[in-house]
C-alpha cells in the first residue's frame, strides 16, 4: 500500500481504539456545568464534586483559548473520589474530535519497549491531526441485496454507499479499485454490481438482478449492489482527525495497522516518527492539515519516575503538546528513583508548572446518585433497600467496589430468576467479595498460613 509523500493515514480505526478506552466512565457525558461554568448538582452523569469540576471547566477554558501552553494539572485526592471521571469529563467537553489518551503511570514499565518510548506514545495519542482533502465523493442511496443462500434469507437492504478516491491513496484504497472498476465495466445507475470485499474487484450485472448468474461462485464475502439511480454526486473537501500515533503505527513497516487493533504495537523507530513530522509539517505549511492538541491523562502519577517527570517537563515545551492531566491519591511521598520526598512524589519544577485541582470524599447521597446512574447505566433495576444497603457499603468500604457490587449482584438476582436486584442479592456478593478493608483484616488474622 503505497500513499502520496510516502506517508500512510487511515481514519477508519480511530472510533474502535476510542470505544475500547470507555466503561467505567461510559456514563460520564461532560463536566456538567452551566454557561457561568457553575456546576450543576447533577447533569451529564456528574454529581457534586461542584468545586473541582468549576475548576476543570476553567481550565477547559483556557485550552479553548490556547492559554495553557506548557502548563499541566493535577488532580489530587483520595482513591474513588472522581479523578478520572472528571478527566473524562474534560475530554468530553472538548468535543468528539479531540483525541484523549489514558494510561496509568505503571504502564510504561514494560519490558517490550522502554519507559521513553512509552509516554512518547502517549503523547502521540494525544495529539491529532486534522487533515483536510480534496476528494471525489461519489455517493447515493444504494439497496444492498443479500444473496439466497442456504442460512439466509433473499433480503433487500436500503443503505449508503459511499465511495472516494483521495489523493492519499491508502486511506481509500478499496475505494479508488472501486471507481477505477465501475469506470471500466462502465456501470450505471441502476445497475446491479457485486463488489468483492477483499479486492474490491467490482463485477458488472446488468440492471436485472434476477438475470444475474452464478452469485455463489462469486463467494460469500462478496456484497452485492444497485448502484444510486440518477446522477452520481462528486464533492470536494472531506476532513478527518488521526492521532500522531497512529499515523505512526500505520507507517511502522514492521507492525502495519493491524497492530492498532491488537494494541500491541512495540516500539516505533525514530526515522519513522521524523518522516511524519517532518510530512505533517509540510501539510500544516500548505493548508492541508492542523494540529488538534488533545488530552493526555496519567493516572497514578507518582509511579512514574525522575527521568520520566524529565521527560515530562520537556515534552511540555512541544508547541504541539497535548494538555496533561495527572492524577494521584498520595501525599508527602518518596519521588521515585531518588531518595528525596516530594509533596505527591513529583519533584517540585514539575509541581511548579501544574495547576492543581483536590478533589473531596462524597458524601451518602452524593454516593447514592452515582449508584444510581450505574443502575440506569447497565440497565439493573434495584429496589430501593438494595440500593440503600449498596450505599451504606460504598460510604463505609469504597465507591468503586460499591459499583462493581451493581453487576455482580445483578447476575445473582438473574440466577434466581429475580427481575430487581434486592437486600439478599446485595449481600451475597458483599460476602462472596472482598472490599480493600476486609481483605487486608483477613490477611492479618491468617499471614501466617500464606507464603512469604
Ligand atoms: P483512584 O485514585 O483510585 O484512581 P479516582 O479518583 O480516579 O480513583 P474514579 O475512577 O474517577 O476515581 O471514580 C470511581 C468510579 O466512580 C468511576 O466509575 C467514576 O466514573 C465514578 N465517579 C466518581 N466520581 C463521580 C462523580 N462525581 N459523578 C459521577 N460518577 C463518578
Amino acid at each position: 500500500m503505497a500513499a502520496a509523500g510516502g506517508v500512510r493515514v487511515n481514519a477508519e480505526i480511530k472510533d474502535l481504539t476510542r470505544i475500547e478506552r470507555i466503561g467505567a466512565h461510559s456514563h460520564i457525558r461532560g463536566l456538567g456545568l452551566d454557561d457561568a461554568l457553575e456546576a450543576r448538582k447533577v447533569s451529564q452523569g456528574m454529581v457534586g464534586q461542584t468545586a473541582a469540576r468549576k475548576a476543570a471547566g476553567v481550565i477547559l477554558q483556557m485550552i479553548k483559548d490556547g492559554a495553557i501552553a506548557g502548563r499541566a494539572v493535577l488532580l489530587a485526592g483520595q482513591p474513588g473520589t472522581g479523578k478520572t471521571a472528571i478527566a473524562m469529563g474534560m475530554a468530553k467537553a472538548l468535543g468528539e474530535e479531540t483525541p484523549f489518551a489514558m494510561m496509568a503511570a505503571s504502564e510504561i514499565f514494560s519490558l517490550e519497549m522502554s519507559k521513553t518510548e512509552a509516554l512518547t506514545q502517549a503523547f502521540r495519542k494525544a495529539i491529532g491531526v486534522r487533515i483536510k482533502e480534496e476528494t471525489e465523493i461519489i455517493e447515493g442511496e444504494v439497496v444492498e441485496i443479500e444473496i439466497d443462500r442456504p442460512e439466509s434469507g433473499n433480503v433487500a437492504k436500503t443503505g449508503k454507499l459511499t465511495m472516494k478516491t483521495t489523493e492519499m491513496e491508502t486511506l481509500y484504497d478499496l475505494g479508488q479499485k472501486m471507481i477505477e472498476s465501475l469506470q471500466k465495466e462502465r456501470v450505471q445507475a441502476g445497475d446491479v454490481v457485486a463488489i468483492d470485499k477483499a479486492s474490491g474487484k467490482v463485477t458488472k450485472l446488468g440492471r436485472s438482478f434476477a438475470r444475474s448468474r452464478d452469485y455463489d461462485a462469486m463467494g460469500p464475502s462478496t456484497r452485492f449492489v444497485q448502484c444510486p439511480e440518477g446522477e452520481l454526486q462528486k464533492r470536494k473537501e472531506v476532513v478527518h482527525v488521526v492521532t500522531l500515533h497512529e499515523i505512526d503505527v500505520i507507517n511502522s513497516r514492521t507492525q502495519g495497522f493491524l497492530a492498532l487493533f491488537a494494541g500491541d504495537t512495540g516500539e516505533i523507530r525514530s526515522e519513522v516518527r521524523e518522516q511524519i513530522d517532518t510530512k505533517v509539517a509540510e501539510w500544516r505549511e500548505e493548508g492541508k492539515a492542523e494540529i488538534v492538541p488533545g488530552v493526555l491523562f496519567i493516572d497514578e502519577v507518582h509511579m512514574l519516575d525522575i527521568e520520566c517527570f524529565s521527560f515530562l517537563n520537556r515534552a511540555l515545551e512541544n508547541d504541539m503538546a497535548p494538555v496533561l492531566v495527572v492524577a494521584t491519591n498520595r501525599g508527602i511521598t518518596k519521588i521515585r528513583g531518588t531518595e528525596y520526598r516530594s509533596p505527591h512524589g513529583i519533584p517540585i519544577d514539575l509541581l511548579d508548572r501544574l495547576l492543581i485541582i483536590t478533589t473531596q470524599p462524597y458524601e451518602e447521597d452524593e454516593i447514592r446518585l452515582i449508584l444510581d446512574i450505574r443502575c440506569e447505566e447497565e440497565d439493573v433495576e434495584m429496589t430501593d433497600e438494595a440500593k440503600e444497603l449498596l450505599t451504606k457499603i460504598g460510604h463505609e468500604t469504597s465507591l468503586r467496589y460499591a459499583i462493581q457490587l451493581i453487576t455482580s449482584a445483578s447476575i445473582v438476582c438473574q440466577k434466581r430468576k429475580g427481575n430487581e436486584v434486592d437486600i439478599e442479592d446485595i449481600s451475597r456478593v458483599y460476602q462472596m467479595f472482598c472490599d480493600v478493608k476486609r481483605s487486608t483484616q483477613y490477611l492479618l488474622e491468617y499471614q501466617e498460613q500464606y507464603m512469604f
